[in-house]
């Protein structure tokens, strides 16, 4: 009654050993001292991650929550604002974007593509009211990798902030924050930090704070209002709420994990994972969905799936036959992904769920050829192998 032997969804994914037992600590309270010494810590840490000196938001909800909060406390009725939209994710912020009042701008690519740094920067030219920039780092259910560092740039040449929706990114490719000046992002606790579910954490620069100090519709005494922790825990040292200790347990214990492994390290296994992957689902006979492999995000791989089977039947079938749990759609196209998370970028997860993959399909009457996938993803591997050694 566990569900499935290998969860290798794009989140929540397995989340690690070390977060799960320290989960099951006793409660303390949120104002003892030790506690107060591990929450700081774990701040610290995801500022490590994240190489950003900015203050830090370990808000106690699913990163869904924490992108609007970000957002709500960034737009003013009325501010023109700038959405990248290269998938599902960046699609629905722009009626969100709306609905708080936004005069929105939309920057749209197919979703097998992302941005061009350039077609940012000629918006931003021609629209000099344009305040904030929304984009999402990876648009998960894609597989693609948006270039945030020259937008982060781009953004602010014409003065503008940038947010990005790093959900699924932070822990699996390169976030530098401070050097790409990127005001405001929001990582989830579930995707490559191996933690447990529910947490946003979120990065606010000297310049996002400005905005939002001056936003009259920014909320307050809210769940969602960031200026609470501003005034309260920052400036203050009170919770805005009780936060749930045990959650902080879990990341706390998450992400010193991937302080101790070392963050070049964690950013090179899953980058390896991820061309396990790819190598292996080309050699079987698939094809990836992102147009071109350098624009291929390195936290999940998304396969085309052939005409006469949907992501739903094979990701079915991978679980009843095999135990193993592969991401459907999401709403991308006829694709599936196998994710590159945490502990699913080790070992030879990608083989499993290129196993899981490759024998649905041919069990659903599709001829792939997974014993040529295995072979060009251990190849990939060994190969990869010997470079480090
Ligand atoms: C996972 C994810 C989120 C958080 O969304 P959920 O639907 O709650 O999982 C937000 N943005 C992106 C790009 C994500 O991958």
């Amino acid at each position: 009654m566990y569900g499935a032997e290998f969860v290798l969804t794009s989140g929540p994914n397995m989340a690690s050993p070390r977060a799960l037992s320290a989960m099951s600590a006793p409660v303390m309270n949120p104002y003892d001292p030790d506690f107060l010494t591990l929450f700081k810590g774990a701040e610290r840490m995801v500022g490590e991650l994240y190489e950003t000196r900015n203050d830090i938001v370990l808000l106690q909800a699913e990163a869904i929550a924490g992108i609007e909060a970000a957002v709500r406390s960034l737009v003013r009725p009325g501010m023109a604002v700038l959405n990248i939209a290269t998938g599902p994710y960046g699609h629905a912020m722009g009626p969100w974007l709306g609905q708080f009042g936004a005069t929105v701008h939309s920057l749209d690519t197919d979703w097998d593509n992302v941005v061009d740094p350039e077609d940012v920067d000629a918006i931003l030219k021609a629209n000099p009211e344009i305040e904030l920039i929304t984009v999402v780092h990876c648009d998960t259910p894609c597989g693609t990798l948006n270039p945030v560092q020259e937008i982060g740039q781009v953004a602010r040449k014409h003065g503008v902030i940038t947010f990005v929706d790093a959900a699924s990114t932070l822990g699996s490719t390169s976030l530098k924050v401070d050097e790409w000046m990127l005001d405001v992002c929001v990582a989830a606790s579930q995707k490559c930090l191996a933690g447990p579910l529910g947490l946003s954490l979120i990065s606010i620069s000297d310049e996002a704070w400005n905005m939002i100090d001056a936003n009259p519709s920014a909320p307050r005494d809210s769940f969602l209002s960031l200026l609470d922790w501003r005034t309260k825990w920052f400036a203050g040292g009170k919770f805005p709420a009780a936060p749930n200790v045990s959650d902080v347990y879990g990341i706390a214990a998450a992400v010193s994990e991937v302080v101790e492994e070392g963050l070049p390290q964690v950013i090179a296994r899953h980058d390896r994972a991820a061309r396990a992957c790819r190598a292996g689902s080309l050699a079987m006979g698939l094809s990836l969905f992102p147009r071109r492999q350098d624009i291929g995000a390195t936290c999940v791989t998304t396969i085309s799936l052939p005409d006469g089977v949907t992501d739903t039947q094979v990701r079915d079938l991978a679980l009843e036959r095999y135990g193993v749990m592969i991401q459907d759609s999401l709403g991308a196209g006829n694709v599936v992904s196998i994710a590159h998370m945490g502990r699913t970028a080790n070992s030879v997860y990608p083989l499993v769920g290129l196993l899981a993959l490759g024998g649905a399909l041919t069990e659903l009457g599709h001829r792939v050829d997974v014993g040529a996938g295995v072979d060009a993803a251990l190849a990939t591997m060994a190969s990869d192998a010997a470079a480090v050694a």
